[in-house]
């Protein structure tokens, strides 16, 4: 058993109570790291630590081009120990290595990325309609930043927060879930502590989401709140935060309308439907879980879709060859097998999966068949609420009219994907859609230059692209006169 230490004002530190729990391999079942139990006391402490770093600390006063240098480090030293950090991400989350592979191979760039943004924050001189005055917009750093961070892909959407917020000079505490704390913590040793950032600019408190989550979205010097999870603890962070006027972004769950058009190229559109739906085990936000298809391919679709699926290789994740790994939490385990019980229930049929993978069938401790139900209507509670497992419920539709009204017909709005080969189509089709990405003809792309976020229950704000910055950013107007005071001290002074 390893046993780990969390990071707080650039020190390796117990939890104050010397409370710890376990981390356990999900693909084994057994326990492995211990992690410590952070409460209150440990949050003020990073939060204290953080605010003075803010305050008094040289980050946000370091030029902003030094800020990008040390981002850049950062993102070298991400590629220095890219391999270590995937590893650990797997045996904690039980994430395919070949998927790990290519994440932390990426994740350099958005340090890149936004090193590159910091010395490009530029303020703006205002022509207000009063010429004895000098009138600018300056861009400030909101501050003391909260990120809260769920189990799916860990350092990944830590790295999407703290990237834009250090460039921004802003100062950050990271929440993550404790069922997956291990590679944010070997993040802060291998990378952030030997990067040159100043202690105390990024700090991490470990522990559960009532205990740590909750002091942290409420304490009374956090400015901003990132948070991504599902939309029930989301809103719930949302309500916390509201109560100190914080500014919150939030990146929620999803239920992905995935939607194949009779003109598309079929094998492509198969491998897609596969990919949205059993790639990272189902278990990713932007899972393209309603599959719809339209009613003349409907058979021969899911003839190809369910030959292709039986061919997924499930197994240990920490080799290269497994296609679908273990589901990463018991209580998800428990959640996708009671999903699987309720389509059946509703009357959805199974045709392929249904329950858990044997030790012969390639399972281990926590593993689910590639599920698939057909017959599904987008009424039923399999077409509307979020699995977040491999779990792909069916949908026929007969024309593009009916294809974007079952699509739209959901709380939900993160991601879609068409597949069709008409461009006049594609692009009726992305523009009729109410999510925050759409992809055509592909899947699951993600770049840090494109905005990720949903529309409706999927969240607010946009993470990734230049925009993402601007959520770590306030406007203060600055007015200078240069002219005579004096004036009615009893009207306003309006411009012009
Ligand atoms: P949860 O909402 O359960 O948890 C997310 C984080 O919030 C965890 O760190 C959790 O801690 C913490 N938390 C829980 N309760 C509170 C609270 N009251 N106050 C503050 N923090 C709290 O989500 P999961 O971890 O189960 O992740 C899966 C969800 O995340 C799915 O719905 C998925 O769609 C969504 N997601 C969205 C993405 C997006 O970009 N839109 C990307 C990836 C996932 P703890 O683990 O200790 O409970």
């Amino acid at each position: 058993m390893l046993t780990y230490q969390t990071y707080i004002d650039g020190k390796w530190v117990d939890a104050a109570s010397g409370k710890t729990f376990q981390t356990f391999d999900p693909y084994t079942g057994e326990p492995w790291a211990s992690i410590p139990e952070c409460d209150k006391v440990d949050v003020d402490r990073a939060v204290e630590a953080a605010s003075r770093a803010f305050e008094a600390g040289p980050w946000p006063k370091m030029t902003p081009t030094a800020r990008g240098r040390i981002m850049r480090r950062i993102a070298q030293l991400i590629e220095k120990h890219a391999e270590h950090l995937g590893q650990i991400e797997v045996r904690d989350n039980g994430k395919l290595i070949s998927e790990m592979a290519a994440q932390t191979k990426y994740m350099p760039e958005w340090f890149y990325y936004y090193g590159g943004l910091a010395d490009k924050i530029q303020g703006a001189v205002v022509p207000v309609d009063r010429p004895e005055h000098f009138t600018y917009i300056l861009r400030e750093p909101v501050g003391v930043c909260a990120f809260i961070t769920p189990w799916n892909s860990p350092l990944m959407l830590a790295t999407w927060k703290m990237a834009p917020a250090l460039a921004a000079g802003c100062t950050v505490v990271i929440k993550p879930s404790e069922f997956t704390s291990a590679s944010l913590l070997e993040f802060m040793k291998l990378v952030i502590e030997e990067s040159g950032l100043p202690p105390g600019v990024v700090n991490v408190v470990t522990g559960y989401g009532a205990v740590t989550g909750e002091p942290l979205v409420t304490h009374p010097k956090v400015a901003k709140v990132a948070f991504t999870g599902g939309s029930v603890t989301g809103a719930r962070v949302n309500e916390l935060a509201a109560k100190t006027f914080k500014k919150v972004s939030l990146e929620l769950g999803g239920k992905s309308p995935n939607i194949v058009f009779d003109d598309c190229i079929l094998d492509d559109a198969v491998s897609g439907a596969v990919s949205g739906i059993f790639a990272a085990t189902g278990q990713t936000c932007i899972a393209g879980s309603r599959l719809l298809l339209q009613e003349s391919i409907h058979d021969k679709f899911v003839e190809k879709l369910v030959a292709m699926a039986k061919t997924a290789r499930l197994g240990n994740p920490a080799l290269a060859e497994t296609q679908v790994g273990p589901v990463t939490t018991p209580p998800q385990y428990q959640k996708i097998l009671s999903y699987i019980d309720i389509a059946k229930g509703e009357g959805a049929k199974c045709v392929l999966g249904g329950g858990p993978a044997t030790k012969e069938e390639g399972g281990g401790k926590y593993f689910v068949k590639p599920t698939i139900f057909t017959g599904v209507n987008n009424k039923m509670r399999i077409a509307q609420e979020e699995v977040f497992g491999p779990v792909l419920s069916i949908i026929k539709f007969k024309d593009e009219e009916e294809a974007v009204q079952i699509a739209n017909d959901i709380a939900y709005g993160l991601g879609a994907g068409v597949w069709t080969q008409s461009v006049k189509r594609a692009h009726a089709m992305a523009a009729r859609i109410k999510a925050g990405t759409v992809w055509v003809n592909t899947y699951r792309a993600v770049s840090f230059l494109m905005p990720f976020g949903g529309y409706k229950a999927s969240g607010l704000g946009r993470e990734n692209g230049a925009e993402a910055i601007e959520g770590y950013l306030q406007s203060k107007s600055v007015w200078i006169n240069n002219g005579p005071g004096g004036g009615n001290p009893f009207v306003m002074k309006t411009a012009g």
